[in-house]
């Protein structure tokens, strides 16, 4: 790979580097160099939300407790369906059973017991028949035969959980289905890992927090509060440095403060070679750099190492390069060591809509926007604007569209791999 750039087509020798990690290589030595923090904390259930599992949870019961019937209708016993040969049956109505409130006499053969949905089966019966398919006339009920197969309608108990099997394993990321599966079981306190937490800075001279003046050639910092919003959807603690200026003092001190306060540092901007990029020097000086160049695009710069105990992610200044750097590169490895297991986000076909210009050597993250065809194909659009700089292309896309390294420009109506947002936490 060590080829002259001036092999390359010329107007892209600002684009090509040899000494580009391919991006799959990035994700591998990222993956590979940080660890779970191990220490773990008990929470209420509800505060357990977002939150990762720390050890594998065993049922104390069965759920549900007891057998329950899955409709409104009549308990009987299966052996009760033959009773009428090849006509109706009839049964006499000996109780009931609503939910919450069991019946408590023993059901015979001859007989049967009124049962809503989620009550209890009551002793002596194992079916239910559905109750549009009964006539009752006062004290007794009549049914066809073929009304029920033994054993319908009738949720068993320990069918969902059985008694001492593991509902959740370590790892297990909390979210809605949890929290209910773990209200089920009674559980009070959850044992999650500790949350981790993660101190994020800007860096740039131009760059102005909110409520001051902006000056001729000054913006807005807006990447603390794109990287606040993905931090805090993560559940881990986002610390909030503020804004660094261009210079190696206070590059270096903002590193200090932060490597002492979290487990991972993140900064943005001020990461490639230009005249006021300070990132990777003081890195260099601090700490490890682990590699500061992927083959991609948007993101190329992005340095990631370590400073003490901290991981260490310098993500590019670029609005929208910060984005996809953090939801390929920093979101899986926060993930990882929260201690929960990675799931890659679905990655699905699309027919592109237009023609896709690309240079081949990089993986590039393009914004697009998915819809269908007339045939049910699922299509995507690219975003108008492009630029790494155009936050607004990230509001408007629904999903990133990736062409991978070697692809050298795609047609219309090619189909191409996109990663839906919704797959992105
Ligand atoms: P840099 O990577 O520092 O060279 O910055 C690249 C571009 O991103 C420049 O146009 C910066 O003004 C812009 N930029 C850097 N940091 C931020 C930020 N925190 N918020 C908004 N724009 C930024
Ligand atoms: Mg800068």
């Amino acid at each position: 790979m060590n080829q002259p750039i001036t092999e390359f087509d010329p107007s892209c020798m600002d684009e090509y580097d040899p000494n580009s990690l391919p991006v799959s290589e990035a994700r591998r030595r990222i993956e590979t160099s940080v660890v779970p923090v191990g220490e773990r904390e008990r929470v209420a259930l509800r505060s357990a939300l977002g939150r990762v599992l720390a050890e594998d949870l065993l049922s104390p019961l069965d759920v549900p407790l007891h057998t329950n019937s899955a409709m409104d209708g009549y308990a009987i016993a299966s052996s009760a369906l033959e009773r009428g040969g090849d006509g109706p049956v009839e049964l006499v109505v000996a109780g009931e059973s609503f939910a919450g409130r069991p019946c408590p006499s023993t059901i015979a053969t001859h007989e049967c017991c009124r049962i809503m949905t989620g009550a209890v089966m009551p002793q002596g019966t194992d079916t239910v028949v559905i109750q549009e398919r009964v006539e009752r006339d006062n004290g007794t009920i009549r049914f066809p035969p073929d009304a029920a197969r033994p054993g319908d309608n009738v949720r068993e108990a320990g069918e969902d959980i059985p008694a001492g099997g593991c509902v959740l394993g370590a790892g297990a990321l909390i979210g809605p289905a949890e929290l209910g599966l773990l209200a089920s079981l009674g559980t009070v306190e959850v044992p999650v890992t500790r949350r981790l937490r993660v101190a994020f800075f800007s860096t740039g001279d131009e760059l102005r927090s909110l409520g001051e003046p902006l000056e001729a050639g000054t913006v807005y910092d807006s990447n603390r509060y794109t990287l606040f919003g993905m931090l805090a959807r993560l559940g881990v603690e986002p610390i909030d440095l503020g804004v660094v200026r261009d210079e190696p003092g206070a590059v270096r001190d903002a590193f200090a403060e932060a490597s002492r306060c979290a487990d991972v540092v993140i900064t943005s901007g001020g990461v490639s070679v230009g005249e006021a990029d300070f990132v990777k020097s003081t890195l260099e000086d601090l700490g490890v750099v682990g590699f500061w160049k992927i083959a991609m695009k948007p993101g190329r710069p992005l340095a990631f190492g370590r400073i003490g105990k901290a991981a260490f992610f310098g993500l590019p200044g670029n609005p929208v390069s910060v984005m996809v750097t953090f939801y390929q590169f920093v979101q899986p490895a926060l993930r990882r060591m929260m201690g929960t297991t990675n799931a890659q986000p679905p990655r699905l076909k699309a027919r592109t809509l237009g023609r896709l210009k690309k240079r081949s050597g990089r993986v590039e993250f393009q914004r697009g926007v998915l819809g269908r065809n007339e045939i049910g194909e699922m299509t995507v659009q690219t975003t108008r604007g492009q630029g790494s700089g155009i936050l607004s292309s990230m509001h408007q896309a629904d999903c990133f569209i990736i062409l991978p390294m070697e692809n050298a420009g795609v047609a219309e109506g090619d189909l191409v791999e996109v990663e839906p947002f919704f797959g992105l936490v």
